[in-house]
């Protein structure tokens, strides 16, 4: 259960991570090198010609309330980030990546720190605002950024060089992870244990798109539009009630415990890791099939209306929890939304909605002293009151 449960705050340094997820196919040199600068290393190895070797997306066995999840973020951004709390070694960070390699990769900017789509207005970017006429471009896989608990404030929003600023005049910005991650997504493996005062920071950010770095009277600002994507232990530490919220879908996982399912998650891992590309190309077709459901569904979004009956049953919903605000109704329908698309429907149904609440919902719930059943529960108990079932 995610909610309910007071935050331990921990300092930035204190958590050292110490337990790598299941294995990725350069573990050994994610020992030796930081990880940002490993990532760097496989975006280039999945633009370069060689074949893709990041664990197929479409060979990821179970855990459908993540993948779907991840997969709505990536239909429709605006739904906001996604919590995902739940056992370890539970594929977390292999989705993310997985659902990354899948998605087309994007037209950026050569020489924009910010990867900047040549096809818009250069917005916020310094970069492409000085260099209008320049903006040639290449093809960029799709960021994944993982963020360190250890990060300092400077790695993740950039550092403004104050000194070499004021004395030679130069617009000294060293851009930061956020800048990385800009039209991608940004990672955290065990928010729970990171900085309130951070992640607080991050969502502000993520909700903007845009990064405000400000010292002494100077500033800068730039692009940073990114899927945050977090992910934690909640017997470590859980969030502050404030701070879950602002997360737009929180998805549980667990150990599968049927033996045909271990069985398979482990024949599947074992696989892939004595043949990664052999792996991988066995799973290309699937993968490019569901590139292609993802990119028709961010086609359709734009024309796919909530009838005004979709609407009200979410409102309906969200009285009968007594959530917050109308976060939760508003998150609840794009997530409805993105769904649909996904699934080709000519509109939003309350089976949609039926199938988004605990994802968009279960993380809004106040604590109900007279009710102690986990969060969960309740939401699939009133979609059952409220929706029928
Ligand atoms: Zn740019």
């Amino acid at each position: 259960m995610i909610v309910n449960g007071t935050a331990r705050i921990s300092s930035l340094t204190s958590h050292p991570r110490s337990h790598p997820e299941a294995p990725e196919p350069s573990s050994a040199a994610a020992d030796a090198a930081p990880r940002d600068e490993v990532e760097v290393g496989r975006q280039r190895e999945r633009a370069s010609a060689t074949p893709q070797t990041t664990f197929p997306f479409s060979a990821i066995v179970g855990q459908d309330e993540m993948r779907r999840a991840l997969m709505i973020a990536a239909v429709d951004p605006s739904v906001g980030g996604v919590l995902v709390f739940g056992d370890r070694g539970t594929g977390k960070s292999t989705a993310i990546r997985g659902l990354a390699a899948l998605l087309p990769p994007m037209k950026a900017v050569i020489g924009c720190p910010y990867s900047c789509d040549p096809g818009k207005p250069a917005g916020a970017c310094p970069h492409c605002a000085t260099h209008a006429s320049s903006r040639k471009s290449h093809l960029a896989p799709v960021p994944v950024v993982d963020l360190p608990l250890g990060a300092t404030e400077d790695r993740v929003v950039g550092a403004l060089d104050l000194e070499r600023a004021l004395t030679r005049g130069e617009k000294a910005f060293e851009p930061g992870l956020l800048a990385r991650a800009n039209r991608g997504f940004l990672y955290i493996d065990e928010v729970n244990l990171l900085d309130d005062h951070l992640v607080d920071l991050l969502l502000d950010v993520a909700a903007s798109g845009v990064n405000t770095v400000e010292r002494e009277g100077l500033s800068v600002r730039h692009p940073a539009k990114f899927v945050l994507v977090g992910s934690g232990n909640p017997e470590e530490g859980e969030l502050r009630p404030q701070l879950l919220d602002r997360f737009g879908l929180a998805v549980e996982v667990t150990t599968p415990t049927d033996l045909p399912t271990r069985i398979d998650v482990v024949r599947r891992r074992d696989a892939y890791e004595r043949d990664p590309a052999g792996f991988c190309a066995r799973y290309a077709k699937a993968d490019r099939a569901l590139q292609k459901r993802l990119t028709a569904a961010r086609a359709r979004l734009s024309a796919l209306d909530v009838p005004d009956e979709t609407l009200e049953a979410a409102a309906r919903l969200c009285l009968a929890l007594g959530t917050d605000g109308l976060r939760g109704e508003l998150t609840l329908m794009r997530t409805a939304r993105a769904l649909a698309a996904y699934d080709g429907a000519e509109t939003v149904g309350i089976d949609h909605l039926r199938q988004v609440a605990p994802s968009a919902l279960r993380h809004r719930l106040r604590r109900n002293p007279l009710d102690e059943s986990g969060s969960t529960a309740r939401v699939v108990r009133a979609v059952e009151e409220v929706l029928g079932s």
